[in-house]
């Protein structure tokens, strides 16, 4: 009988170096990172992520999600030259993080020639995270909601940075555990509007001021990221997580779903199989009833109200403040309506 070893890679019998609970698979290096590339490629290619000659921004933060995402897509668009990319990194301030990851992100795009732009959000907003925090930690006696903060700023630098530099679609390093925790978390909040967003091409709402943002890692678990990353040497920031994050809702989530996946491996892969099952009729059903989006009154940018996400969120900052003194004095409009200033570029 032939002897079967746990130890073999299921394709050639060599060491196998990772083990896939789902599947399952054990898989040497080379098997494992075909297996990997081909993913993503299929993931791409049967989303229509990206048409030929289109220039794709890529989100870059340092962490892992990110890295492997730029390095893919470096790797896809670096064999035809077909398509061109252009990193984003956006700096929140909050020191000892960010500052790291971005040393990091600046030196991966400086050895692969890939053109790069950093956008200060204490630059451009005129308050950094760490700033906003220390606001409303003295306004509130506590921390509250950082990332809605924080989250929403940076999601519209992205955009607006994207399109800025002439780009077509923005990639960003969500991965399959991020989206599963997403689906989890509107269902569970009832917001079945934001539901009918995501997906591998977030938004499924047309506006010339929002680009299109794809998602490459969409059917990637997060274990198989971390396990590229390191059989290939991709460089990217693992140290402390950012100091707010243990705020974050999210982390319930993840940790529920793990706990979930280890009882039950597969389990993440069914929630996205059946989401996505129901993702049509939940755009249809959605396309009814939420409003066009326009731009927002006071910046110009896409909004689905009269006033933006991010407009909102700082006309609390400024409340917190105690004066109606604008924080983002650079991209004051002379009448005193806010307007985007043109991010700098140091790639
Ligand atoms: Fe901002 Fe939250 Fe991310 Fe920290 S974890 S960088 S506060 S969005």
């Amino acid at each position: 009988m032939q002897e079967i070893s746990l130890n073999r890679c299921d394709k050639c019998g060599s060491e196998a170096k990772v083990h896939l609970p789902y599947g399952p698979h054990r898989l040497c290096a080379q098997h494992f990172n075909e297996f990997f590339e081909h993913r993503v490629r299929k993931t791409m290619r049967t989303n229509r992520m990206v048409k030929y000659g289109e220039k794709v921004a890529v989100g870059v933060s340092g962490g892992k999600d990110s890295m492997v995402t730029l390095h893919m897509l470096n790797k896809v668009f670096g064999e035809t030259w077909q398509n061109r990319i252009e990193a984003i990194m956006i700096d929140e301030g909050i020191r000892g993080y960010r500052d790291k990851a971005i040393e990091i992100a600046e030196e991966y795009c400086t050895a692969h020639s890939i053109p790069y732009n950093v956008v200060s959000m204490e630059d451009e907003l005129g308050i950094s995270t760490e700033q906003a925090m220390r606001r409303i930690h003295e306004a509130q006696g506590s921390m509250g909601a950082t990332c809605s903060y924080c989250g929403v700023f940076r999601r519209q630098m992205l955009n607006r940075t994207a399109r800025e530099t002439g780009a077509q679609k923005l990639a960003t390093g969500h991965n399959m555990d991020d989206e599963v925790q997403s689906i989890a978390m509107n269902v569970f909040s009832g917001d079945f509007t934001r539901l009918a967003r995501i997906g591998e091409v977030a938004g499924g709402v047309k506006s010339a001021k929002l680009v299109p943002r794809i998602k490459p890692l969409y059917e990637t678990p997060e274990k198989d990221i971390i396990a590229y990353a390191a059989l290939n040497g991709i460089r990217h920031y693992s140290d402390e997580c950012c100091p707010y994050s243990w705020m974050a809702k999210r982390n319930m989530y993840r940790k529920t779903l793990n706990d979930l996946e280890n009882a039950v491996p597969g389990t993440k892969h069914s929630i996205l199989a059946s989401f996505r099952k129901l993702k049509p009729a939940l755009r249809m059903l959605e396309s009814n009833r939420s409003s066009a989006i326009t731009e927002c009154a006071q910046c110009g940018e896409a909004s689905n109200s009269g006033t933006c996400a991010s407009c909102r969120q700082m006309e609390k900052l400024m409340e917190m403040r105690g004066n109606k003194a604008p924080i983002r004095p650079k991209i004051l409009k002379k009448d005193g309506a806010l307007t985007c200033s043109q991010t700098k570029s140091v790639g």
